[in-house]
């Protein structure tokens, strides 16, 4: 048997890694002009980091009906379907508390790097409150909530952009924003090799564990490797929606396969910050999850493939 070649493209998005693989090299050019039009609408719409994009001017406007554009709209759906699925585990509504790194105005309180910090432990605003209609494309966001859709959007458009690369170069086509990985099309024989590391950047190293996966997406959240110190307490970036404070739950790191990026991803994060309760959620959901615990135990659903070097492929991710 010959080996598939592939053609893989690199770059970058969302301040993190984008990188894109086809089956059919030829192609490579046109998957990733598609991709990159997916990354820079769903910029437009949902970056939290620029001041001219939708859900910045949304979080400006509170108590008032804003029309939106329909990938803006799709972002919002996909993340309030986050909450409902995850019992408000995924929340989009976590901005404030997020900022406790110090980049929210209403966190102007915080102190400077490094030094203590006003903790303000606030149950995270519901996410119920947003008035969000799919039909009329408007939504409102009460006032004292901030929107953010940082645990779902990159997922999503890593979706988004494997259909779009699809459709430009046939074939097969992954897509990875970052470690959030989605694929379409037919895969190379055997599926996509991916080495499940703890950090996206790791690299491909023998003694890491692969999977493949041949349809879906496949995302990893983790504590381990977006973190900072105030005043001495170690913080990350997912929190827990009950406390408002960074997730203080047993798993450190949790990868997840599902039938599409998003709903990976929203598994993760949510496994993230269930903590031991994650182990049930993922089961009855039937996701394929390995959960790493902060003393770098692993544990994998029933779903999950047990490691077996006999089979393995070396990974392209
Ligand atoms: P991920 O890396 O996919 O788990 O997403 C983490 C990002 O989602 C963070 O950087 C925050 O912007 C946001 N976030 C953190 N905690 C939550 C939460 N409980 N629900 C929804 N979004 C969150
Ligand atoms: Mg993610």
């Amino acid at each position: 048997m010959t080996a598939t070649v592939l053609g893989i493209a690199d770059g970058g998005a969302f301040g993190g890694s984008l990188r894109v693989v086809v089956t059919s090299p030829q192609s490579l050019g046109n998957a990733r002009a598609a991709v990159e039009e997916v990354v820079a609408a769903m910029d437009e719409a949902a970056s939290r980091f620029r001041e001219d994009s939708e859900l910045s001017v949304l979080n400006a406007r509170p108590d008032r009906v804003t029309k939106i554009s329909p990938l803006f709209a799709h972002a919002i759906e996909v993340a309030l379907r986050a909450a409902e699925v995850t019992g408000g585990a995924v929340n989009p509504t976590v901005g404030a508390a997020v900022c406790l790194s110090g980049y929210d105005a209403d966190f102007s309180s915080v102190a400077p790097v490094g030094g203590p910090m006003r903790l303000v432990a606030n149950h995270v605003p519901g996410w119920r409150a947003i008035r969000f209609s799919s039909a009329a494309r408007t939504v409102l966001i009460p006032r004292g909530v901030e929107l953010d859709l940082g645990a779902t959007a990159k997922a999503l458009t890593a979706d988004l952009a494997a259909a779009a690369a699809l459709k430009a170069a046939g074939g097969g086509v992954l897509v990875s924003l970052g470690g959030d990985i989605a694929v379409a099309g037919e895969p190379p024989p055997g599926g996509w090799p991916v080495q499940v590391s703890e950090d996206s950047a790791a690299t491909i190293s023998d003694t890491e564990e692969t999977i493949s996966i041949s349809s879906g997406g496949l995302a990893t959240s983790g504590t381990t490797v977006r973190r900072w110190v105030r005043g001495g307490v170690e913080m990350h970036h997912i929190v827990d929606p009950t406390t408002g404070q960074p997730a203080g739950g047993r798993w450190r790191t949790a990868t997840v396969a599902a039938g599409g990026c998003a709903d990976a991803n929203i598994a993760s994060t949510a496994a993230i910050v269930m903590g031991d309760a994650a182990v049930d959620w993922l089961e009855n959901h039937w996701l394929a999850a390995r959960l790493v615990s902060r003393d770098g135990a692993v544990h994998r659903t029933s779903r999950w493939p047990l490691p077996d070097d006999s089979k393995r492929i070396p990974p392209i991710l």
